[in-house]
């Protein structure tokens, strides 16, 4: 029968696993047995509303049958099963969920480090098969189906599946062991002493038995009639064991487990490459006994910030998996959390819509925010690079539950934001900020821009900057609503140091502007009449120092907004803020501007469109007419 192709993607990654100097083959076993134990979880989940499946939970099991004559290793479960289309479609394929990060990885792979942990990293599943076998037979009988399909491949042109006579439920995937080489050794996947060892090393938790049977030399029993001299015999006795001791890692004691155990665990079930930052281990008592282990990623899933990614943990019942991922204990803001959680509270046999009702679930949630946030806040003291890390993936998270429900969280997250600052360097929380403000300095001061560098540019801050008050950078479109919905930190209030008010003003200073704005009135009408209706007003300013012009706004929408809204809306009409051209009346630039109003109105038109060009500039607004603009430098320069 013809064979079909692998999809491309498998290919590159099968000659890529095979050909690589690959040490750790022996994980093999574990991806294995991971799946067959998955495929148990699923059938004894839906064992508990479908009777007539008839395998009791204490008969589940996964057995190893190594044969030294046929050189082959048989891993079998009586679990789910696959159809003949999912025996194409998951072992045909990989990379199904199509991980841009994995296919990454792949590539960075390809072009040098040949020699890195690509397969430990990923788990690549049932891939590593092929590292230790030629030929692989899979023979599945799926839950549900009347018929069994046998899959085949020898793992480099393609793989076949035809109908067999499997006739119980499960799957069985039989390893054809390669050939022994002078370098590579595969026959010790045959020693049962070397599996037991494996299985122990990697699948120990595992929750459903694993069971081989082991040789094991046994004292006869003495006979009625031996002698003083008699010497015990021996013999040797095959029985099944159980290899495993099947204790979940979060029943065990969080001092007993190691941190590679915690990674393993994490990396394998939640498909991550990466170590997560953080390992929440907890239990519960009190008002619900259940035991969780939470787990805080190095970096955003690919689909994070889609509408595909699903937020939610593992939820076992006194170790029974009652559900992949449940969004109900996971709060909103924190939905980058992964894990599991175990209570003997929770009903086993559940539906959708009685867990959403179910009490525990909120107070699981409650406590998951409650230990995540004290994790993070503990990471961001002791370890901020660390932190910073987290902060770069989820930052916007962070952010956005901030300003969600007009602020209802507000009071958790507040704590873990993080901005740049006129500081230095290093971003800072909330709480740094005040511990650092200046005597007499009565509030949070921010600037908004596209980026750090065009913030330090602007004119309108050097004020706030010359009393040695801190300024916060909003470079992020959020940060600004951000700053809105929490209004105050500490009784600190935040305040746009671009603002007019933004330093207290005394009643001389106020007296002085006035008579500034009335003595200047004939230029400052001037300008606005020769920019219509591109501004809304223009002023003296009392925010500028050395600088010679900028942009504010009057009204609730800044700039920063306008620009938010020209993408997202697609510059739906309306939505303009209205903007303020301030010029400084102390610069020399306005000294010419104002005897040009006096004396060259056609030339005092030419400045005014050019200061308004240069305010546009430093605010990062793209120039409307650059050609005009050009134009005009060219005719005033000559
Ligand atoms: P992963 O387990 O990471 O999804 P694998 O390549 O190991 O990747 O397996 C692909 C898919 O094949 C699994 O998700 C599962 O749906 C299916 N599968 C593998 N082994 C078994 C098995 N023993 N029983 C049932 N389904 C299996």
């Amino acid at each position: 029968m013809a064979k079909k192709q692998f999809k491309a993607e498998s290919k590159r990654l099968l000659d890529l696993m095979i050909n690589s100097i690959y040490t750790n083959r022996e994980i093999f076993l574990r991806e294995l047995l991971s799946n067959a134990s998955d495929a148990v979880d699923k059938l004894s989940y839906k064992a508990l509303t479908d009777d007539k499946i008839g395998i009791k939970r204490k008969d589940f099991q996964i057995t190893i049958v190594p044969d030294r004559e046929n050189r082959t290793l048989t891993i079998s479960d009586n679990g789910i099963g696959m159809t003949k289309e999912e025996l194409e479609q998951n072992l045909g394929t990989i990379a199904k969920s199509g991980s841009l990060q994995f296919k990454q990885e792949m590539d960075k792979a390809e072009k040098g480090a040949k020699n890195i942990d690509i397969i430990g990293q990923f788990g690549v599943g049932f891939y590593s098969a092929f590292m230790v076998a030629d030929k692989v037979t899979v023979r599945s009988k799926a839950y549900g189906a009347d018929e069994s399909w046998q899959w085949e491949s020898n793992g480099a042109d393609g793989y076949t599946v035809e109908p067999c006579d499997k006739a119980s439920l499960g799957t069985e995937v039989i390893l054809h062991l390669k050939p022994d080489t002078e370098e590579d050794n595969y026959s010790e996947f045959l020693e049962p002493y070397r599996i037991q060892g494996l299985v122990k090393k990697y699948s120990d938790y595992v929750h459903t038995p694993i069971r081989m049977e082991m040789e094991h030399s046994k004292m006869k029993d003495k006979p009625a009639d031996a002698g003083e001299d008699y010497q015990p015999e021996y013999e040797t006795v095959r029985e099944w064991e159980t290899l495993n001791s099947m204790v979940p890692l979060w029943q065990r004691q969080k001092s007993k487990v190691k941190k590679e155990e915690y990674d393993q665990f994490y990396r394998e079930k939640f498909g991550d490459w990466e170590e997560p930052l953080a390992v929440i281990h907890t239990a519960a008592e009190g008002q619900m006994e259940y035991k969780a282990m939470l787990f805080i990623p190095a970096h955003a899933p690919y689909d994070y910030y889609s509408k595909d990614y699903e937020k939610g943990l593992q939820l076992y019942s006194s170790g029974v998996l009652i559900m992949d991922k449940c969004p109900e204990v996971v709060p909103d803001h924190f939905s980058f959390v992964k894990g599991v959680v175990d209570s003997a509270d929770l009903p086993l046999n559940i539906s959708r819509e009685t867990l959403q009702h179910t009490r525990a679930l909120h107070i699981i949630e409650n406590n998951v925010e409650k230990k995540v946030k004290a994790e993070l806040l503990k990471l961001q003291k002791e370890d901020r690079e660390k932190y910073l890390k987290f902060w770069k993936g989820f930052a916007r998270q962070l952010k956005y539950g901030t300003v969600n429900g007009y602020g209802a969280k507000k009071e958790v997250l507040q704590d873990l934001l993080l901005f740049p600052s006129s500081n230095g360097e290093e971003l800072t929380t909330l709480s740094e900020y005040v511990e650092r403000m200046k005597e007499g300095q009565e509030s949070i001061f921010y600037l908004c821009a596209e980026n750090v560098e065009m913030a330090k540019a602007l004119p309108q801050a050097e004020r706030v900057l010359d009393k040695g008050y801190e300024i916060l950078y909003f470079t992020d479109e959020v940060d600004e609503f951000v700053a809105q919905t929490l209004m105050q930190y500490m009784d600190k209030p935040f305040k746009d140091a671009a603002s007019a008010d933004a330093l207290p003003e005394s009643e001389e200073e106020k007296a002085d502007a006035e008579k500034k704005a009335e003595a200047n009135k004939p230029v400052l009408d001037f300008v606005k009449e020769a920019l219509g209706d591109k501004v809304f007003d223009v002023r003296i300013s009392k925010v500028l120092k050395s600088g010679a012009v900028c942009l504010t706004t009057d009204g609730p929408m800044s700039l920063e907004m306008e620009k938010y809204f020209q993408r997202v809306e697609g510059g739906m009409a309306g939505m303009k803020a209205q903007r303020v051209l301030e010029l400084n009346a102390d610069s020399p630039v306005y000294g010419a501007l104002a005897r040009a109003v006096a004396q060259e109105p056609e030339k005092a038109r030419k400045y005014a469109e050019l200061l308004y060009d240069q305010a546009l500039i430093i605010a990062g607004i793209p120039v409307e007419d650059t050609a005009e603009y050009t134009k005009l430098v060219c005719e005033l320069m000559v």
